[in-house]
């Protein structure tokens, strides 16, 4: 295959399930990332999953020397770009700092990907660009209206690819909004690995299944949903990991740019996800209901025909499978001797 792929903040919760998935359809992939939320012992686990060395290299993207010489170095044909911090509270309490790294960062590795002659790229982008839409199931038509300074750095950040590939046809960008991803690798090695208290709901779930908080908040009952808690579109990993390499494959074969959501279809409130994990887990999981969550929207959920039609995308996992690998990999991590 002509050329390797580089996965800037390829050792975190998507990246690293993408490696896998790119690996096994033959891609050589290299891992650059500066371990900001994620450890380098990623990539042990990723090589002991695979029975391969894994190449990683340690660096920032507003480190425009470090990148360049990673373009010397390797025939890079496509990058996917995961790096970038995705905390909405931190955010909120520094603007700045967000901005610096998410688009500071993707201004920086485009400069260098040019420098280089290296073109394609695809771009994690987010749901929560729609903030509170008009419209569920949404489709990537609807307008632009996030909440915070994360979700308005992702917008900021596709606004840039939009005017660079209007400048110049030569580029051509998969940018992937993503909804709710959950769930982790069957082996047990690689998941969602928070350094702190988690904000999102499934990872919540998966830390008082397994006894390190007492019980869930439920952010609100009184939503306009079949059972008043928030509904999400909750999609697996592997699935979405699947959906990086057919974006890839797509830009590689096409040269043609895309943008398109990747999501299940179907929402799902904050009670399916404590019933489902609770199955899981085989125990009830304690919940408490507490205030809404300010700032929360009461459903998301996305239309799935574009990614359809336009990459052949559609999901095979169901929640089910979400947290049955959810409850795997915390219960393996469990037994991790991790530095
Ligand atoms: P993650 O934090 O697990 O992975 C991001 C990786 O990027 C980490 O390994 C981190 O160390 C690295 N990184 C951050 N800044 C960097 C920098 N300046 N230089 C080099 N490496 C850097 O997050 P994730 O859940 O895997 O998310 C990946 C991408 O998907 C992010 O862009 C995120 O905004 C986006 N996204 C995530 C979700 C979600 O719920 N997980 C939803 C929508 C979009
Ligand atoms: N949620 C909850 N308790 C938690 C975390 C989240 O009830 O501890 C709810 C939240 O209000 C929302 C849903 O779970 O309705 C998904 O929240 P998450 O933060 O995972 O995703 P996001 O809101 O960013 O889509």
């Amino acid at each position: 295959m002509a050329g390797k792929i580089l996965l800037a903040g390829g050792a975190g919760y998507i990246g690293s399930h993408t490696y896998l998935a790119l690996v096994a359809a033959g891609f050589e992939v290299i891992i650059f990332d500066n371990f900001v939320n994620s450890h380098p012992s990623v990539t042990e686990r990723l090589a002991e999953i695979n029975g391969a060395p894994v190449t990683c290299v340690t660096g920032d993207v507003r480190d425009s020397a470090a990148l360049d010489r990673l373009f010397a170095q390797h025939d890079i044909a496509a990058v996917v770009h995961f790096a970038a911090l995705k905390s909405v509270a931190d955010s909120v309490k520094d603007p700045l700092g967000y901005l610096d790294n998410n688009l500071g960062g993707l201004v920086t590795l485009l400069a260098a990907m040019d420098r280089a002659g290296c073109r394609n790229l695809v771009f994690s982008s987010s749901a929560t660009v729609y903030g509170i839409p008009d419209e569920t199931p949404t489709p990537e038509t609807a307008e632009h209206r996030a909440m915070n300074p994360y979700g308005r750095s992702k917008i900021m950040c596709e606004e840039v690819l939009e005017e660079l590939a209007a400048a110049d046809a030569g580029w051509a960008f998969g940018i992937l909004r993503y909804f709710n991803p959950a769930g982790a690798h069957p082996s047990g090695l690689i998941g969602e690995d928070p350094k702190d208290v988690p904000n999102n709901l499934m990872p919540f779930v998966a830390k008082v299944a397994i006894g390190e908080i007492a019980q869930i908040k439920v952010f609100g009952n009184d939503y306009p949903t079949p059972d008043g808690t928030g509904v999400r579109d909750y999609i697996h990993v592997e699935d979405l990991a699947r959906g990086h390499l057919l974006s890839l494959q797509s830009l590689l074969s096409t040269g043609q740019g895309h943008l398109v959501n990747l999501g299940t279809g179907k929402g799902q409130s904050v009670l399916d996800v404590i019933d489902a994990y609770s199955a899981a887990c085989g125990q009830d999981l304690p919940f408490v209901f507490e205030a809404r969550r300010p700032g929360d929207v009461p459903i998301y959920c996305a239309q799935t025909d574009l990614a359809k039609s336009v990459l052949g995308f559609e999901t095979e996992k169901s929640l089910a499978d979400m947290c049955e690998s959810s409850w795997h990999w915390v219960t393996s991590q469990a037994h991790l001797t991790r530095p």
